[in-house]
Order: C-alpha cells, then sequence, then structure tokens
C-alpha cells in the first residue's frame, strides 16, 4: 500500500482517504463519493480495529461481509480497498500508541476508556500506510472527529481532515452498522434518539438556553421508549468536547443509548439544519 501511494504521489496525484470499519452503508458511501470528488484516487481501509474495543464489548460480532462491501466500493469508483489483518496492524512486540488527551477525556471516553487511544492510533498508522492528501471522516461519530482534527494539528500531519454530515434513515435513525443488532419493537425504540435531538433543536429555536433543562427533556423522551438505557446526555463546547452550562452557537448535544444490546449514537450542534 505504501509503495503504492508513494508511486502516485511521484505522479503527482492526489489521494483521498476514507477509514471504516466495513459492513458498508450510505454513511460509508457519502464519505467516499466525497473522497471520490477530492482525489485522483479513492483508497478505503476496512478494518475492524481490535484496540478501539474494550472489554466485553462486540469485537468478535462486529457485522463483517467483505464480499458486500468490495461490491458497493467498486460500484462507487473506489480505486483501492487496504484490508489488512491483526498480524500486519499490531505484530508481536508492538507497543506503540497516541494518546490524544483532553477532549478524550468526556462522553464516550468516559464508558470507553481506551476507545479513543484505539482509535487515534490505527488512524495514525493508517496515514502512515495510505498517505492520504485528505481524509474524510462523518460528524456521526462527531468526537472522534474532533480527535483526530487535534491528532492531526497536535503531530503536524500533512493532510486535511474533511467532516461530513450524518446520513440517516428515512425515519430519522442515523445509519450504523450496529443498527443490524436491533431486534423486533428495538428499532423503534432506537428513533427515541433523533427523535430527542429534534425535540432538543425546537427548544433552542424557542429560545431556550439552559444545558440542564434540555437534557432532562431529552432524558425523558428517550426514557419513553421501552429497551432504551442512557449511556450518557450531555451537552459540550465542539471543540473541549467539556461540558457547558449555558448553549452558544457552538454547542453539540451528544447521546449514547443501549437499545437492547447495541449501544447507539448520535449528536446535533444546536442551530446547524437537523435533517429529521
Ligand atoms: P465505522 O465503519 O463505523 O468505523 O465508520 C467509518 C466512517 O463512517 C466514520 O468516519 C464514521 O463517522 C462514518 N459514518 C458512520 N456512520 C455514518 C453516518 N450515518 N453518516 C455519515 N458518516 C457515517
Amino acid at each position: 500500500m505504501q509503495k503504492y501511494s508513494e508511486s502516485l504521489r511521484l505522479q503527482g496525484k492526489k489521494i483521498a482517504f476514507v477509514p471504516t470499519m466495513g459492513y458498508l452503508h450510505e454513511g460509508h458511501l457519502s464519505l467516499m463519493r466525497k473522497g471520490r470528488s477530492r482525489g485522483d484516487c479513492l483508497a478505503i481501509s476496512i478494518y475492524v480495529n481490535p484496540t478501539q474495543f474494550g472489554p466485553g464489548e462486540d469485537l468478535d460480532k462486529y457485522p463483517r461481509d467483505f464480499e458486500g462491501d468490495e461490491k458497493l466500493a467498486e460500484e462507487l469508483g473506489c480505486d483501492v480497498i487496504f484490508y489488512p489483518t491483526n498480524q500486519e496492524m499490531y505484530p508481536e512486540n508492538y507497543h506503540t500508541y497516541v494518546n490524544v488527551e483532553k477532549i478524550t477525556e468526556n462522553l464516550c471516553g468516559l464508558s470507553r476508556p481506551e476507545h479513543f487511544r484505539g482509535v487515534a492510533t490505527v488512524c495514525a498508522k493508517l496515514f502512515n500506510i495510505v498517505k492520504p492528501h485528505a481524509a474524510i471522516f462523518g460528524k456521526k461519530d462527531f468526537q472522534q472527529l474532533a480527535v483526530i482534527k487535534r491528532m492531526v494539528k497536535d503531530l503536524n500531519m500533512d493532510l486535511e481532515i474533511i467532516g461530513m454530515p450524518t446520513v440517516r434513515e428515512p425515519d430519522g435513525l442515523a445509519m450504523s452498522s450496529r443498527n443490524s443488532y436491533l431486534k423486533g419493537d428495538e428499532r423503534e425504540s432506537a428513533l427515541s434518539l433523533s427523535r430527542s435531538l429534534k425535540r432538543a433543536e425546537e427548544m433552542y429555536e424557542n429560545g431556550e438556553r439552559n444545558a440542564g433543562r434540555i437534557i432532562k427533556e431529552v432524558r425523558r423522551c428517550i426514557n419513553d421508549h421501552s429497551h432504551t438505557r442512557i449511556d450518557y446526555v450531555k451537552i459540550c463546547d465542539t471543540e473541549t468536547m467539556e461540558d457547558s452550562e449555558y448553549l452558544d452557537s457552538e454547542s453539540v448535544l451528544a447521546l449514547a443509548v443501549w437499545v437492547g444490546s447495541p449501544r447507539l449514537i448520535d449528536n446535533h450542534v444546536f442551530g446547524e439544519h437537523l435533517n429529521i
């Protein structure tokens, strides 16, 4: 992969890169389309990265369908799929990790303490392997995008990070490979996430700026649905990821909720268009 990328670079070609864990859906495809328009070469990676999963999480049962993914990637005009093994990514005596501080301490960092260390490490490795000029990430994983931007800036990595809007099902559910875990009426309960974001945006549009009052209403809305168990509902500064007491133009509402077995996440930046 490095040799291939280097030869493209020597020809003056631009490489756009979309890292994924596979089981591709329309959310991934939207990033790939963006990449297609931004580079002469569109590279994607499909790798379920073990270092970003904690003990007891869904690493082993994470959905996989390489053949289906390959077909979608080909149809979209993807030039190369980087599809490494664990042995190649983390051989014996692997000991180097990237730790982005501060912004990883809140939200998903609270319930998944090793998660962002794994994400930052694998992305740093993938950037060194694929050598992209631009990498495209989804805003659905809002904190992840902030972590990657921070890492790239702090470590002077020479690539552009592009964030893309969350792609949703027609009824508002944010697309996710983990939606495939939802059984029976859990699918309906999963709508509590997007519905509560909508409710929060309505409160904001009606002038509410008190974070505590919005969070209370969001929690009520989620708890109204069966099969839901809230991990967190928080309103934070979009850059520092610190909790906000009062909303300004840079505030994000972020949620993580177990719906049956999967833990789903969603978010909304107040004042931005919400396509629900
Ligand atoms: P994953 O395969 O879940 O690791 O996701 C790979 C990339 O796709 C990440 O940058 C995600 O933020 C992005 N992504 C996942 N779901 C969506 C979605 N519904 N809309 C937009 N981007 C998404």
